[in-house]
Parts: C-alpha cells; sequence; structure tokens
C-alpha cells in the first residue's frame, strides 16, 4: 500500500480508485510517434508508461515494452502499477516484476473498468 497524501483520503473508494484507473489507462492508450520510431529500431524498447494505479497523485513513470503493454490491453480488467502501488481490497497481483505488478480488479469495480475500457 502506498502512501498516502494530504489531499487524497487515507482509503479512497473502490470507485474513486477505478475511476482514477481508467483515466491513467486512457493516457497510456495513445501510443506517441516518437516510441514507434524508436520501436522500429528496437522491438524490446522499453517505454515510459503512467502508473495506473488508484491514486490520483501518482503520475510517475513505468517501463514496459510495447508486447507487455499490449498484452495487458486484452483483458479490460487489468492494469499495471508500480511495484506497491496496488490497493488490496479492491485488486489482486497477478505478476510482479521489479518494473511493474500487472493486476486484476475484483469485485464491482471490474464491472466499470470493463465499461469504460477504451479499446
Ligand atoms: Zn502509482
Amino acid at each position: 500500500m502506498r502512501l498516502a497524501t494530504l489531499t487524497e483520503p487515507v482509503n479512497p473508494s473502490p470507485d474513486r480508485i477505478v475511476w482514477t484507473q481508467s483515466l491513467f489507462r486512457e493516457i497510456n492508450d495513445r501510443v506517441k510517434p516518437q516510441d514507434l520510431a524508436l520501436l522500429r529500431e528496437d522491438p524490446d524498447a522499453l517505454l515510459g508508461f503512467v502508473c495506473e494505479c488508484g491514486s490520483r497523485r501518482c503520475t510517475e513513470l513505468m517501463l514496459m515494452t510495447l508486447d507487455e503493454y499490449e498484452r495487458l490491453r486484452t483483458e479490460p480488467t487489468r492494469f499495471a502499477v508500480l511495484p506497491n502501488h496496488h490497493f488490496d481490497q479492491v485488486e489482486r497481483i497477478l505478476e510482479r516484476n521489479e518494473r511493474f505488478f500487472l493486476i486484476e480488479k475484483i469485485g464491482h469495480t471490474a464491472e466499470i473498468a470493463s465499461e469504460r475500457n477504451p479499446r
């Protein structure tokens, strides 16, 4: 669990968490032209994506290959967050590595995540 800040509730509601995550997902889903140029040279290049955790104060970047990112986006209930940026009560960890945790929404917020899927 990450540290709360003064402008954010200590325990944001499950709905608030998933709305925040959906917003960051929309931002990440716009792959930039300069990224595509980089990928033509090196398909395994690490790109910077915004952490998709439920904290509105978090705008930290995590590194993923485009392949990792595309696999993530095949499931609308899944998000990628920086290590330990998950909220135990509303999501579970499917995979973890030193760069990011792959998480899946549980409970009714999984439905919200699916409804707000930009793809
Ligand atoms: Zn985060």
